[in-house]
């Protein structure tokens, strides 16, 4: 056995690697940037453990999800693997102090991208020796970075403080466009890029048009009786995740939650812990559910809103199925349902107007410290106060000729413009009613189709029911009569006397 798998075996107990896990840890240590694209669950997190474990250094692990991080950090210490630690915004200031002033010690760091933008603690990476950047959920730089989280994308900028080390991109779905986008965002020179396919046959796919939301709801409320439990419904708002989770536990026996981003934490930890235990059968939840959440035994998820982009939609419907076992995926969709996804792209965006007023105000003002705060006390919510103080500081680094407003309202254009393209394309594969969906799902991807699955899709034709009649007949006592149901109860009670 060579050192690889010894190491592999003595720190994380596994005695064979999986799948292309070696090749990328392989190039990973060799230095190369790497971009690696593989389902949720395929032991990526190995392929930045093991190479940090074994370079000198420490590495620097970037993650949009706090929880995960925490996850990560307990489950490398109950390996014995002491010499890691998380930085967010979870630590006290007194921790964050410590991990500062111990950063030598530590073979990874976990961290967030907006953490990772702090100045101070920029500073002291910068004088660190940094082994490797690996970046989770990739595709965050480009589905997110350009507006919500604008720190994504300043990573590639921090990783050249940092002395450009190695770069090691992670995802579970990106398009090609997207990929470039990351590679550009990082800094990534000649990267080894590694992707598997985002196919997932065990999936069944079907797209169900209806006039009305009305006819949409009736025909939601019959796919989640028919269909094996537990599974998931995405919509477009909070309002109509509670309203839909209402609904399915008037009419049905099964208990259903709701779950969206205007939920208290708790609430929403306890909803995710339920519906991980099997307690909640279904989940109405908007698109705050579901990134870092691995729950195997999902057997439908359906979409009451179409998805913006189809990157989201697989990613969403790709939360079905990953025990192996046959799944569905239902896109529910009436004539009129276009209006909401554009109002929504609009809404993103700060209007002409308001950055015409916030580029004068601040013009007249100070205008060398823009913050997201200053920002926000001119009345602008987060998403765009976010938005203006980081286009405004682009703007003043790349000394455009151009005034505020006019650079700002030109990268709102291109946003808008990317956004409403990847939703025509959205659309687009829901009305094509004369080709594979699963094929025209790939090639956005850019792959063929190798072998076609069993149950495939509407097109093609499925010839299962939606019904598992195995699964749907373990309900318990329906069947029975009223006094076999006694006796029932009765044989129960004798048993347990
Ligand atoms: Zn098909």
């Amino acid at each position: 056995m060579g050192t690889l798998d010894n190491r592999l075996y003595e720190w994380f107990g596994y005695s064979s690697f999986k799948h292309n896990q070696r090749e990328i840890i392989e190039s990973v240590l060799s230095g190369e940037d790497v971009f690696l694209m593989t389902a949720t669950g395929s032991g990526k997190s190995l392929c930045y453990q093991l190479p940090a474990l074994l370079k000198q250094g420490t590495a620097i692990i970037v993650s949009p999800l706090l929880a995960l991080m925490e996850n990560q950090v307990q489950e490398l210490k109950q390996l014995g693997i002491k010499n890691v630690a998380s930085y967010n915004s979870f630590l006290s200031l007194k921790e964050k102090k410590s991990v500062l002033n111990r950063l030598p010690e530590y073979k990874l760091i976990y961290i967030s991208p907006e953490s990772l933008q702090q100045k101070d603690v920029l500073d002291k990476l910068s004088r660190l020796n940094v082994s490797l950047l690996a970046v989770d959920e990739a595709h965050c730089i480009s589905q997110w970075g350009h507006e919500f989280r604008t720190d994504y994308l300043k990573i590639g900028e921090a990783r050249n403080k940092m002395g450009s080390p190695p770069c090691l991109a992670l995802t579970a779905t990106a398009a090609p466009e997207v990929r470039k986008d990351i590679l550009d965002k990082l800094n990534m020179k000649d990267p080894v890029i590694k992707c598997d396919t985002v196919d997932r046959t065990n999936i069944s796919i079907r797209t169900i048009k209806k006039e009305t939301e009305e006819e949409k709801r009736i025909e939601l409320i019959d796919c989640v009786r028919k269909l094996p439990k537990p599974g998931m419904v995405y919509v477009g708002s909070r309002k109509k995740a509670e309203e839909l989770a209402e609904a399915i536990k008037n009419e049905m026996p099964f208990a259903a939650s709701a779950y969206h981003g205007g939920m208290t934490k708790e609430d929403r930890h306890l909803i995710q812990q339920q519906f991980l235990l099997d307690e909640v059968q279904i989940i109405c939840c908007t698109n705050a559910f579901g990134m870092g959440i691995n729950k195997p035994n999902i057997r439908f998820v359906i979409h009451f809103d179409y998805p913006k982009d189809i990157e989201s939609y697989v990613q969403e419907m790709g939360r079905a199925g990953r025990d192996g076992q046959r799944s569905t995926s239902i896109l529910l969709y009436t004539e009129i349902d276009h209006v909401f996804p554009r109002k929504m792209i609009e809404w993103e965006f700060p209007t002409e107007e308001e950055v015409q007023y916030i580029c004068e105000v601040l013009r007249t003002d100070d205008s060398h410290d823009v913050t997201r705060k200053r920002v926000e006390s001119y009345g602008f919510e987060d998403v765009h106060a976010r938005f203006i103080s980081h286009y405004w500081e682009e703007w003043r680094n790349k000394e455009d000729a151009r005034s505020q407003e006019e650079f700002i309202n030109m990268v709102i254009k291109r946003r808008k413009g990317w956004k409403f393209n990847k939703l025509i394309q959205m659309e687009e594969w829901i009305s094509n009613n004369n080709k594979c969906r699963r094929e025209t799902l790939l090639e956005t991807f850019g792959e063929t189709l190798q072998s076609p699955a069993k149950q495939c899709c509407d097109v093609c034709g499925i010839t299962e029911p939606l019904e598992d009649v195995d699964e749907a007949g373990d309900a318990g006592f329906p069947m029975m009569s009223w006094q076999d149901r006694l006796y029932a109860l009765l044989q129960q009670q004798t048993h347990k006397g």
